[in-house]
């Protein structure tokens, strides 16, 4: 799309005020603050910590995905004996240390390359922390002696604009009511960690519970996941969750159904979390399970609760999500927030296109976008993947009725594994749903090596309302898993 360029004024209202200034700079900060800069906007960034990129970059997809592959790295060293390699255990042992280190420096040039892509497009980039002052005027004021470094201010400034942008994201739920919370840590805490534990202890049954749980047990941890109902990964089609729940299980993962912690104990003194230590983990049913380390992912809320919201009325949810329309728009009409802040699909791909369709619409011309929030393709880096798009099952009945949907479903062992002793295999399983007379595929769950490769296609078809026939009509790709969502009868 040619960028149709606008027309700034804000610089000859002083050096301080913008046409649009974002709170956070992660994932939907940088999306809707670059996009406005490229056409035209006089735009700043404002970033609380010395590091571009948020959660995403920092602690969360980018890291979480390297150790995803030194967990799937492990277990195919394993499976190479299957195909005549002669891997011994001790080779199969990781160097946590020196990963950690390579992991940590990989990040910290993807904040460099962040910063010098908001350079390059003349965004300026401020550091401290945003607060409302009213609804064209923030304060920020210093926060990490970093931040001074990074041309961060000393001492409080403000700035105005026409617009603000609220992307300041979220942060792990803490345990309430729990004696030794303190002795656990979350996935920030996570990627802090020096050295692999011997046995690790994951609480809750989400994406991030269930993905480094996953980790920690390829990796050779003593692993147990404690979950208060009997499921995982509540919001996920039934398929997906029992077929996970049941393989992780095989894999060795020890998975504590309705169970909840009630204490934690150590006997050491002065504990460092970055480094595992021997605990005590009471439960409310069972035997108290002795591990190293504690992690608590049990959800995350937005950071709404120091911005200063009261100076401009901004309507929050009652878990402090930010109110907005489907333009982003909050009850405030110069003020929006995009992405996690947001509450809806907490995932970096959909903050980056909320922030470059908002700036497109109010910067660039482009009347009338937004984010369509309907058939977000998302995947677990679960053991095995799982990728999935559209209404679950359950979902698809109760929207259009029994009679409306038909399932196909296939579920195989993958070529890959045909080499393996059985209780080696990984299993898959495929489930697509389709609606009325035309069969039109309103949800596609897939499980099993590839997965998360596997979607992103399908999730364009998906998108473009392709039926049971469009797939059938494609000719498979053989010999692959994915020929099978093609092939299902
Ligand atoms: P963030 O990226 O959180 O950015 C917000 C920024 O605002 C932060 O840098 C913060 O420091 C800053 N900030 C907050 N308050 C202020 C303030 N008052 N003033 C100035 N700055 C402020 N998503 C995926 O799509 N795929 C994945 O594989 C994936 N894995 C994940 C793994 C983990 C462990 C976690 C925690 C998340 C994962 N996510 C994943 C989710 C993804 O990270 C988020 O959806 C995404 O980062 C949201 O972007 P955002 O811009 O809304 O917020
Ligand atoms: P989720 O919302 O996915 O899951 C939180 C889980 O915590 C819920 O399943 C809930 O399980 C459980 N829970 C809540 N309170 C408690 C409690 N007191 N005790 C025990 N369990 C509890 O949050 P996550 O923190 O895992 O992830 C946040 C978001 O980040 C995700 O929703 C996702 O959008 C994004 N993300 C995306 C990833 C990806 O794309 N691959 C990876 C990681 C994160 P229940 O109610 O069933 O008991």
């Amino acid at each position: 799309m040619a960028p149709v360029p606008f027309k700034s004024t804000a610089a000859e209202k002083g050096k301080d005020h913008y046409d649009l200034l974002v709170i956070g700079g992660g994932s939907g900060g940088l999306g809707a603050a670059r996009r406005a800069a490229q056409y035209g906007a006089k735009v700043a960034i404002i970033e609380e910590t010395w590091r571009l990129g948020g959660t995403c970059v920092n602690v969360g997809c980018v890291p979480k995905k390297v150790m995803w592959h030194a967990a799937d790295l492990r277990e195919k060293l394993h499976q190479a004996n299957a195909y005549g390699y002669k891997v011994t255990e001790e080779q199969t042992a990781i160097d946590w240390p020196t990963l950690k280190g390579k992991r940590d420096k990989y990040i910290e040039r993807l904040n460099g390359i962040y910063e010098r892509n908001v350079d390059k497009d003349g965004v300026d980039y401020i550091t401290g922390h945003a607060r409302f002052v009213d609804r064209n005027t923030l304060s920020v004021s210093p926060t990490y002696p970093e931040s001074k470094a990074h041309g961060g201010a000393d001492v409080e400034r403000k700035y105005t604009a026409d617009r603000i942008v609220i992307a300041v994201g979220g942060t792990p739920t803490k345990p309430t009511n729990i004696e030794g919370a303190e002795l656990g840590f979350d996935s920030d805490g996570f990627f802090d960690l020096k050295e692999l534990p011997k046995r690790a202890v994951v609480v809750g049954a989400g994406y991030i519970a269930v993905e480094l749980a996953g980790i920690f047990n390829a990796l050779g941890a003593e692993t147990h996941l404690l979950i208060r109902r009997d499921k995982i990964l509540k919001a996920f089609d039934p398929m997906l969750q029992d077929t996970l729940q049941k393989h992780m299980e095989h894999s060795g993962v020890k998975v504590h159904t309705k169970t909840q912690i009630t204490k934690i104990t150590t006997e050491v003194e002065k504990p460092d979390l970055t480094v595992p230590f021997p605990k005590t983990v009471h439960v409310d049913s069972g035997e108290p399970i002795e591990a190293d380390v504690v992690l608590f992912a049990i959800g995350r809320h937005s950071m709404t609760y120091d911005l200063g919201i009261d100076n401009v009325g901004v309507k929050l949810q009652k878990n402090g999500d930010v109110v907005v329309d489907e333009y982003q728009t909050t009850n405030v009409d110069n003020i929006f927030a995009i992405g996690d802040v947001g509450g809806v699909e907490l995932l970096t791909p959909v903050a980056i296109a909320a922030g470059r369709r908002l700036s497109n619409r109010i910067y660039g011309g482009v009347k009338g976008d937004k984010l369509d929030y309907t058939n977000v393709p998302t995947v677990v880096f679960s053991h095995p993947t799982i990728g999935t798009v559209g209404l679950t099952e359950p979902q698809a009945r109760e929207k259009y009725g029994d009679d409306q949907i038909k399932v196909y479903k296939a579920t195989f062992t993958s070529l890959y594994y045909s080499m393996m002793d059985p209780e080696d295999k990984e299993p898959t399983a495929f489930k697509l749903i389709v609606q009325g007379p035309e069969e039109k595929v309103v949800g596609l769950h897939l499980i099993g090596v590839g997965s998360d490769e596997m979607l992103q296609g399908f999730a364009v078809a998906i998108k473009m309302g392709a039926t049971f026939k469009d797939f059938a009509d494609t000719v498979a790709i053989h010999p692959t898993s994915a020929e099978e969502i093609v092939t299902m009868r």
